[in-house]
């Protein structure tokens, strides 16, 4: 399974070296198999080798040059970074992102052999609207996306589950995922409102591939115990 931790604007450079140590401590004590990743803020980038891997949780689609605010494949290189987040609900719906400049940015990083966890989900109008709506709207993120690239990864996370502390039933999960997972073969994480508390549930649904973390996850030992459900269903 894949468990991911979206840090955020979160955690300084210093507070996410001692949070990575952590998890990583936590990964070779535990002998864990799962798959780990960690995507610290842009100013909390470290070159990592270990068990976890670092990804970032945006960089834009060239190596470099004149975009003021923005990083590059050259200073994802400087540390070793062959993961990235992609279509983030925050940068579509805070930053502004469109879909045709996520399909930019997801075809210069799949043309480079990324890793790419690509997130879709859908506000909270869309979700009243009916499945079959919702389904049209999901399908609209999936627009000029290749579903069948080797190292891709989707994580489906409802806007309005994303730091509310709300979730979709674990039903509604069970029945979207099932009907995603008909669209691409890729491992597919479920994300929004996921804590300690309700994760090994979540983790337990079929065709839940793993999970992508917020705000639980800024918690090393929070994250740790995450990880821990994943290792004991072993799917
Ligand atoms: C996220 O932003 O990817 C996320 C899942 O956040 P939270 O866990 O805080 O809802």
């Amino acid at each position: 399974m894949i468990i991911a931790a979206n840090l955020k604007t979160n955690l300084t450079r210093k507070q996410t070296s001692k949070y990575v140590d952590e998890v990583e401590r936590f990964l070779n004590a535990n002998n864990i198999s799962q798959e780990v990743l960690v995507f610290p803020a842009m100013s909390s980038l470290n070159p990592h080798a270990g068990k976890l891997t670092i990804g970032a949780q945006n960089a834009y689609p060239v190596l470099n040059g004149a975009y003021t605010g923005e990083i590059g494949l050259e200073h994802l290189e400087e540390f070793g970074i062959k993961t990235i987040l992609i279509g983030h609900s925050e940068r579509r719906h805070i930053l502004g992102e469109t879909q045709e400049s996520i399909t930019k940015k997801f075809d210069f990083y799949k043309n480079l052999g990324f890793r790419i966890v690509y997130c879709i989900g859908e506000p909270l109008e869309i979700r009243k609207a009916g499945e079959d709506e919702l389904l049209k709207y999901l399908d609209t993120q999936y627009a000029g996306i290749d579903l069948n690239y080797e190292n891709l990864v989707i994580a489906y996370e409802p806007v309005w589950a994303i730091g509310t502390g709300l979730t979709p039933t674990l039903n509604d999960i069970e029945v979207l995922h099932t009907k995603l997972k008909k669209k691409s073969k890729a491992p597919l994480l479920y994300g929004g409102s996921v804590k300690v508390t309700n994760a090994k549930d979540v983790l337990a649904l079929k065709n839940v591939d793993g999970i992508l973390v917020g705000s639980a996850a800024l918690y090393a030992e929070h994250f740790c115990s995450m990880i821990n459900y994943a290792q004991a269903l072993n799917k």
